[in-house]
């Protein structure tokens, strides 16, 4: 395809078999992105985005494209919202389904693959533990094998702290062992093995992100949690303040915690993509695989995030005390230097307040209904 300019855009001219449908596709590309034909548009790099219509999936969404690359999302919208998608294609589809995988890679010729789609909740993958396995590694090694397929060697996957299970106390860095004591955990951990036998066998290079307690939302409004049933403990805390559900449960006032309720290391969403779109600049610098957490290293007890709330809100919320929950850990904090000195990683908005505060926002205006 090459370009010919006008006095207010350049617009492509395709040629050939496919041409007319060649057309169509870039337009509804261009309409996608919300953008006007992009002079730049054809030497901008495709980015996979798996979850792309989920909480953390939207945000790095909307850094890659300010950074310059153009996010694919591909969502089942099982759990993701179609209204989430706003900075790039969209393809609907299912991990497990390798020919609709190998569709989008042949359309879209992604440079690397963000695979944030994931089953992810603690409590439930104790209940149901066939579903992790099933949807987080059989989906995630379909993934993977369609990208080798694709020759699509650069791979950025979204891995957890509950890898590392429950040491006491200590904290956490990329070399801690990893004994995860919930399936959530565990098919995550499954799937870092995954990519490290592609990257022996296919030079499948990957950054593998391990998260803490990610929170908060976009500033500027234009996406933000919304899970559908909600399980975490801010959003919970903002609904039961907005009166949107009854008193928040504190899972286990017994822990061996200063004041007995379980510590975690929360981290702005924004700040954690960021670290993608860092993660994605490695991998282009062919700086080989590597895992990172993404933490801040101060960790917040379920009380201490109570009392901000109140403060940050002006509402106390309304909370009770219940059993603990099965699968959790007593504190989980990471040591996240590595992220810091390697990638340059700055968790500028990563206060309890910030993060408190921005969700707040979301909370009382936004949402999605698609
Ligand atoms: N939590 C709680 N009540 C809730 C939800 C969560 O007390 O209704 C606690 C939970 O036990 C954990 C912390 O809040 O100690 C964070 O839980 P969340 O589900 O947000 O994230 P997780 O640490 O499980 O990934």
């Amino acid at each position: 395809m090459y370009h010919i300019q006008h006095e207010c855009a350049s617009l492509p001219v395709f040629a050939g078999r496919h041409a007319i449908r060649r057309v169509y596709e870039w337009a509804s590309d261009q309409k996608a992105v919300g953008g006007s034909p992009d002079p730049m548009r054809e030497d901008m790099d495709k980015v996979l985005v798996t979850g792309g219509a989920g909480y953390i999936g939207s945000h790095a969404c909307k850094a890659l494209k300010a950074a310059g690359f153009i996010p694919v999302t591909f969502d089942s919208l099982v759990t993701g919202w179609r209204d989430a998608v706003k900075f790039g294609p969209f393809e609907e589809g299912d991990l497990q389904d390798r020919a609709r995988l190998d569709e989008v890679f042949e359309k879209h010729q992604p440079i690397a693959v963000m695979h944030f789609a994931a089953l992810s909740q603690v409590g439930e993958s104790m209940v149901e533990p066939g579903l992790y396995w099933r949807h987080n590694v059989g989906g995630s090694l379909t993934l993977i094998e369609a990208a080798v397929a694709a020759d699509c060697k650069k791979f950025i996957f979204s891995s957890t702290c509950a890898t590392y299970g429950d040491q006491d106390n200590v904290v956490l860095d990329e070399s801690s062992p990893q004994y995860p004591i919930n399936a959530y955990g565990a098919s995550k951990r499954a799937i870092e093995d995954i990519l490290r036998d592609f990257e022996a066998a296919h030079d499948l290079k990957h950054v593998i992100f391990r998260y803490f307690n990610v929170a908060g939302a976009d500033p500027e409004g234009e996406v933000g949690e919304f899970h559908q049933p909600e399980t975490h403990l801010i959003p919970l805390m903002l609904d039961a303040i907005a009166g949107k559900r009854a008193a928040l449960t504190v899972f286990g006032d017994d822990y061996d915690t200063p004041d007995g309720t379980c510590i975690r290391d929360y981290v702005h969403v924004c700040d954690l993509v960021d670290a993608h779109v860092l993660g994605l600049k490695w991998l282009q610098a062919n700086k080989g695989s590597r895992v990172f957490n993404l933490g801040t290293g101060s960790g917040f007890s379920v009380r201490e995030v109570l009392d901000h709330s109140r403060a940050v809100t002006n509402h106390v919320v309304p909370h009770e005390i219940g059993a603990r929950r099965p699968g959790d850990c007593t504190k989980l904090v990471s040591g996240s230097s590595r992220a810091m000195e390697e990638l340059g990683w700055k968790p500028k908005r990563s206060t309890l307040d910030k993060m408190i505060s921005d969700a707040w926002r979301w909370h009382q205006n936004g949402h999605y209904s698609n």
